[in-house]
């Protein structure tokens, strides 16, 4: 009986795969410019909210891109200080970022009042934008990666950083050429039930999808192990169950 499902799994999963290939390769022709950045050689900045956003919710994308041959490099808006813990979180961020092949002098850690890590701060969108906008024109970036309205975890943190990228995007104000894509969110039980979660990713709209191999799972928990600070019980537990340790589906702005 329960061979019986997971083959009525695989079978779902195989067709949803064939209907996005069609619909897809569709899509790509529509946006020659879009595809362009995805290309090999194109310098895309990850911008996320504090350290361990990296690892937690981004090393499918993270990996994905060094796969297709990006040049990567990561803006982190905070120090992750909500506990004190801002210092030993900054040198935990270098180490995760080194698993995952992003080098020290590709990151950049931003350490200001302005941006407290904190969920009932709201950071003021004009300033977010002005810092990202600065970041993409002196690093001539054609590609930004961040978070979705969602925010994944609904973080108000991660959501000022859409926020302020939308912001950017629909007033006309990044460079030519410059494209953005955010991270999808998921439902609570979509969220953690890993791998499975790829048939539904499957069946729904995307731009991009990244899925990882089980040799690059490993070393995603790698990266997330290097955060030795936020390994609480439950992280342990999002670390084995969380679909974003696995699979990163992502929309175009
Ligand atoms: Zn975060």
């Amino acid at each position: 009986m329960e061979a019986a499902g997971l083959l009525c799994l695989a079978a779902a999963a195989l067709l949803a795969w064939g209907f996005l290939r069609v619909w897809d390769s569709r899509e790509r022709t529509k946006s020659q410019e879009q595809a362009g950045v995805l290309g090999d050689g194109s310098r895309t900045l990850l911008v996320i909210a504090h350290p361990d956003d990296e690892a937690m919710f981004f090393a499918p994308t993270v990996l994905g891109l060094a796969r297709l041959g990006h040049r990567l490099s990561l803006l982190c808006f905070s120090a992750g200080n909500f506990y004190n813990q801002g210092e030993i979180r900054k040198k935990e961020l270098l180490q995760s970022c080194d698993v995952l092949g992003i080098p020290p002098s590709s990151i950049m850690i931003i350490d200001n009042r302005d941006f407290p890590d904190d969920p009932s701060v709201r950071w003021d969108t004009e300033r977010v934008a002005s810092i990202l906008l600065q970041h993409i024109e002196m690093n001539s970036i054609n590609l930004v990666v961040t978070f979705d309205e969602g925010g994944v975890s609904g973080h108000s943190n991660h959501i000022a950083l859409y926020a302020a990228m939308r912001t950017l995007h629909s007033e006309g104000r990044l460079p030519k050429g410059c494209s953005v894509l955010t991270l999808q969110s998921v439902n609570v039980l979509r969220k953690y039930i890993s791998l499975l979660d790829l048939p539904f990713t499957l069946l729904r709209r995307q731009d991009v999808l990244f899925v990882l191999t089980s040799k690059e799972v490993a070393q995603a928990k790698r990266a997330m192990s290097c955060h030795h600070s936020q390994l609480l019980w439950f992280r342990r537990l999002y670390v084995l169950f969380s679909r974003y340790m696995r699979i990163n589906s992502l929309y175009f702005l």
